[in-house]
């Protein structure tokens, strides 16, 4: 089932992408249940896979501890405002073990950081192997906010894409799974997320003005999007299109698109470097 999921998510590789296809509101490779249940079934799926990301995680961890990989994973969420990033670090995330997490947001460059090539800040914080990171936006924003509002000159972020392929080729080769998720809203949905925000003070801090100037750049976001979805789609490291209007199917098709990583990656925990029933022996001495 993961895997059809999977499939059914993933943007094609070398073919046009049409954004505008994917209904936000949609919730496709649920299984058939009974009744309408799927809010509650998605919830407790959740803990399902979370407990197996948190296995899985401890196996990639404990391997990398005893020097027999470099497998890392990373998820990159990318998002319109209000799109639902940081719910899913927390739910999603919030399965597994902190310790073994990398979790890195990318905000405006700072000037350091606009000193260097654009993938200078991206290239530091891969994570070490053995660690699940994730991306709260990343590399893509240089391709989506740089083009929207003309931030370097046309030349420069149309370079980017095969920039980006090109480094992301690099990532897969040196052992890093890339998880590469848009979490995909509607208007009207972003709209009552911003309501939502200005309705409850306990959400004034996520409130930010400049959302609503970004709002009117809805459409060549979306067109932003689509390009950088159809361009940077590759075999070693798709693109996944997660409906996301409906936080619980959001949660569930994030948390199973890890899991498929993960399980991807035939991972157990590592046989011992010692000798266990010497180390029994000793023990009963000790
Ligand atoms: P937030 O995720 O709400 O903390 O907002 C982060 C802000 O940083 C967003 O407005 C992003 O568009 C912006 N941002 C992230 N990366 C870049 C970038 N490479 N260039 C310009 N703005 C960026
Ligand atoms: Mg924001």
């Amino acid at each position: 089932m993961g895997s059809s999921l999977r499939d059914g998510l993933r943007v094609p590789v070398h073919r046009d992408f049409d954004l505008a296809e994917i209904d936000p509101d949609g919730s496709p490779g649920l299984p058939k249940i009974k009744g309408s249940h799927h809010k509650v079934w998605g919830r407790a799926q959740l803990t399902v896979i979370g407990a197996d990301l948190g296995i899985m995680q401890e196996q990639l961890f404990a391997t990398a501890k005893v020097g027999d990989t470099q497998q890392r994973v990373v998820l990159v969420l990318q998002a319109m405002d209000c799109g639902g990033k940081d719910g899913t670090v927390k739910k999603v995330a919030g399965t597994m073990n902190p310790s073994g997490l990398s979790i890195v947001g990318f905000g405006k460059p700072t000037p350091e950081e606009l000193a260097h090539d654009f993938l200078w800040r991206i290239r530091k914080a891969v994570p070490e192997p053995g660690i699940i990171g994730v991306f709260n936006r990343s590399h893509y924003e240089d391709v989506l906010v740089a083009r929207v509002h003309n931030l370097v000159p046309s030349e420069v972020w149309e370079a980017r894409y095969d920039q980006i392929n090109v480094f992301e080729a690099e990532l897969a080769a040196a052992g890093v799974t890339l998880v590469k998720v848009m979490l995909h809203i509607s208007k009207n949905e972003q709209a009552k997320r911003l309501a939502e925000r200005l309705d409850d003070p306990t959400k004034y801090w996520k409130y930010n003005p400049g959302d609503l100037d970004e709002r009117g750049f809805w459409d060549d976001y979306q067109a932003a999007y689509a390009a950088a979805l159809s361009k940077c789609s590759t075999e070693v490291a798709p693109w996944y299109v997660v409906p996301a209007n409906r936080k619980w199917y959001r949660d569930w098709a994030v948390a199973s698109l890890l899991r498929d990583a993960l399980t991807d990656l035939h991972l157990s925990y590592p046989p011992p470097t010692f000798d266990v029933k010497v180390e029994r022996k000793r023990l009963a001495r000790a």
